[in-house]
C-alpha cells in the first residue's frame, strides 16, 4: 500500500502550480491540486491577460486618432464599459475553463478550497477534509500590498477590483510607480479617463534603465496623463462629489476611484508554514534553492510566492523545472538570468539585460548606442511620438547586455532580441545582421554612432 495518497500536492491552480502538476502528472504521478478562488491564478483571472484585453480596448483611441491622419473619417466613436467587461469576463472564463481540461487531460485532479499545512506531508483543504502526500508544492502567488495605516484606504481599490469596475470612472487617481500603475494609468486614460499617476520616486518604473523611465514619463504626460512625481497620499476622503486624495507635498485631487498598486507581497496567510517548518525570508517569501526546495526537505515553492522574478513565464518555468526534477529524473533549475519581459504602457516597453547604470556598475565601462525617433505611421499622422531604442554594450567584449525599446510593438521586438542577448551576442554580429525595411526594429541594426550624452562631450 503507497504510503501517503499522493505523489504530489500542488497549493494554487496559478501559473506555476498548473504547470508543476500538468508536468508531474503525465509523468505517472498521482497529483492532486488545491484552489481557493479559479483556475488560472493571477495571470489568467486578475493579471497579464485581463490586463491586455483591457490594453487593446483602450488603445483604439489613439488608434482612430491616428486614421484620422491617412484618411479616415471616424464620427462619434463610443466605448461601451459594461460590453467589454461582458466579453472579458467571458474570455477569462473560457481560458480558465482550458487550464482546468488541461490538468484533467494531463490526469491531475482538482480540489476547490483553500489548502493548509498540517505537517510537512498533510494538508487539509477546507471543507474536504485532510490528504497526505509525497511531496508538496506551494504555489500560491502574491497578492496587492495596500498602506492598512493610511486614513481613508478602505475607499481605495487595487488592481483586483479594478477589472471589476461597475462603471467606468470620470476621473482616476493611480498610485505607484510600477509597471502594474504605469499600465492602469494609460489604460484608463486611453479609456477617456482623467487620470493621475502619483508615484513617492522621483521618476516611473524603477529598476528600468533611466532613459527608459524618463521617456515613458514624457511620452504619458504628452498622451495627457498628469504623472505626479516625488508624494504620496496622506490621506483619502470620501465626500458627497467623489474621492479627495490629499498628498505630502499638500496638494490634493479630486477623483472618482483611488487605485493602489504599490507592490504585491508573496501570499502566505493561513498556510501553516510555521507548523511544517518551512522558512521565509525577511520580505515575507518562501526560500528556496535553486531547485525552488524550501527549507522543508519535501516541500517546494514556485512563482510569485519566492518572490524571485514576479512575472508569469517565470512562475511557469520554475514549475516545470521542479516537476523535471522530481518526477521526469532530469534536475533543472531554471536561470533567472536575462529574462525578457514588457510593460505594456502606450507607448510599450520591452527591455531585456542589464540598464546602463547597471552595467557600468558591473563592468565599469559601456558603450551606449541610442535612437530616438518619430515611427513613420504616427509621424505621417502628425504625431509628435517618439520611439526610443538603446543598446548597452561591455566595452572590453563588445557584448550586448542590455537591449530596451519604448515604442509600437517593442514587447513583441524584445522576444526576438532577448534570443541574441541570451546567448552572448556581441555588436558586430548584431551589426552583421541585416534589416527588415520598412519596419521600427531595422533601426535596432543600424545603431552605428556610438551615443554621447549631451553635455558630456564624451561617453561617460
Ligand atoms: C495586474 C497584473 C498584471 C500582470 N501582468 C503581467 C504581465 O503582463 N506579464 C507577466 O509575465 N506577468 C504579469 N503579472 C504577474 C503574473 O500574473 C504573476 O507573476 C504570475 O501569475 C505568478 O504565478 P504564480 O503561479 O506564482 O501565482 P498565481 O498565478 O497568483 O497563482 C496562485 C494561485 O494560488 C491560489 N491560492 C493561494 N493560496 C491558496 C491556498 N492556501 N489554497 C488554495 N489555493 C491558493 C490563488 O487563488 C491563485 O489562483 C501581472 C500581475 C498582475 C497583478
Amino acid at each position: 500500500m503507497a504510503k501517503y495518497d499522493y505523489d504530489l500536492f500542488v497549493i494554487g491552480a496559478g501559473s506555476g502550480g498548473v504547470r508543476a502538476a500538468r508536468v508531474a502528472a503525465l509523468s505517472g504521478a498521482k497529483v492532486l491540486v488545491a484552489e481557493e478562488h479559479r483556475v488560472g491564478g493571477t495571470c489568467v483571472i486578475r493579471g497579464c491577460v485581463p490586463k491586455k484585453l483591457m490594453v487593446y480596448a483602450s488603445e483604439f483611441a489613439h488608434s482612430f486618432e491616428t486614421a484620422k491622419g491617412f484618411g479616415w473619417t471616424i464620427d462619434k466613436a463610443t466605448f461601451d464599459w459594461t460590453a467589454f467587461l461582458r466579453e472579458k469576463d467571458k474570455e477569462i472564463a473560457r481560458l480558465s475553463g482550458i487550464y482546468v481540461r488541461n490538468l484533467e487531460n494531463a490526469g491531475a485532479e482538482l480540489v476547490h478550497g483553500k489548502a493548509r499545512l498540517i505537517d510537512a506531508h498533510s494538508v487539509e483543504v477546507e471543507g474536504h477534509g485532510r490528504v497526505t502526500a509525497d511531496k508538496i508544492l506551494i504555489a500560491t502567488g502574491g497578492r496587492p500590498w495596500m498602506p492598512k495605516a493610511l486614513k481613508g484606504v478602505e475607499h481605495a481599490i487595487s488592481s483586483n477590483e479594478a477589472f471589476h469596475l461597475h462603471e467606468l470612472p470620470k476621473r482616476v487617481v493611480v498610485a505607484g510607480g510600477g509597471y502594474i500603475a504605469v499600465e492602469f494609468a494609460c489604460i484608463f486614460n486611453g479609456l477617456g479617463v482623467e487620470t493621475h499617476l502619483v508615484h513617492r520616486g522621483a521618476n516611473i518604473l524603477r529598476g528600468f534603465d533611466d532613459d527608459i523611465r524618463t521617456h515613458v514619463a514624457e511620452e504619458m504626460g504628452r498622451r495627457g496623463i498628469k504623472v505626479i512625481l516625488s508624494t504620496q497620499h496622506t490621506s483619502i476622503e470620501k465626500t458627497a462629489g467623489g474621492l479627495i486624495s490629499r498628498f505630502a507635498n499638500e496638494h490634493h485631487c479630486e477623483s472618482d476611484v483611488v487605485m493602489f498598486a504599490l507592490g504585491r507581497e508573496p501570499y502566505v496567510e493561513g498556510l501553516g508554514l510555521e507548523t511544517a517548518g518551512v522558512k521565509l525570508d525577511d520580505k515575507g517569501a518562501i526560500e528556496v534553492d535553486d531547485y525552488s526546495k524550501s527549507s522543508v526537505d519535501n516541500i517546494w515553492a514556485v512563482g510569485d510566492v519566492t518572490n524571485r522574478v514576479n512575472l508569469t513565464p517565470v512562475a511557469i518555468r520554475e514549475g516545470h523545472a521542479f516537476a523535471d526534477t522530481e518526477f521526469n529524473g532530469r534536475p533543472t533549475s531554471f536561470d533567472h538570468d536575462t529574462i525578457a519581459s514588457a510593460v505594456f504602457s502606450q507607448p510599450p516597453v520591452g527591455t531585456v539585460g542589464l540598464s546602463e547604470a547597471d552595467a557600468r556598475h558591473k563592468y565599469g565601462k559601456v558603450d551606449i548606442y541610442l535612437t530616438r525617433f518619430r515611427p513613420m505611421k504616427t509621424a505621417f499622422a502628425g504625431d509628435d511620438e517618439r520611439c526610443l531604442m538603446k543598446l548597452v554594450v561591455e566595452e572590453k567584449t563588445q557584448k550586448v547586455v542590455g537591449c530596451h525599446i519604448v515604442g509600437p510593438d517593442s514587447g513583441e521586438m524584445i522576444q526576438m532580441a532577448a534570443i541574441a542577448v541570451k546567448m552572448g551576442v556581441t555588436k558586430p554580429q548584431w551589426d552583421s545582421t541585416c534589416a527588415v525595411h520598412p519596419t521600427l526594429a531595422e533601426e535596432l541594426v543600424t545603431l552605428r554612432e556610438k551615443y554621447v550624452q549631451p553635455g558630456l562631450g564624451q561617453a561617460a
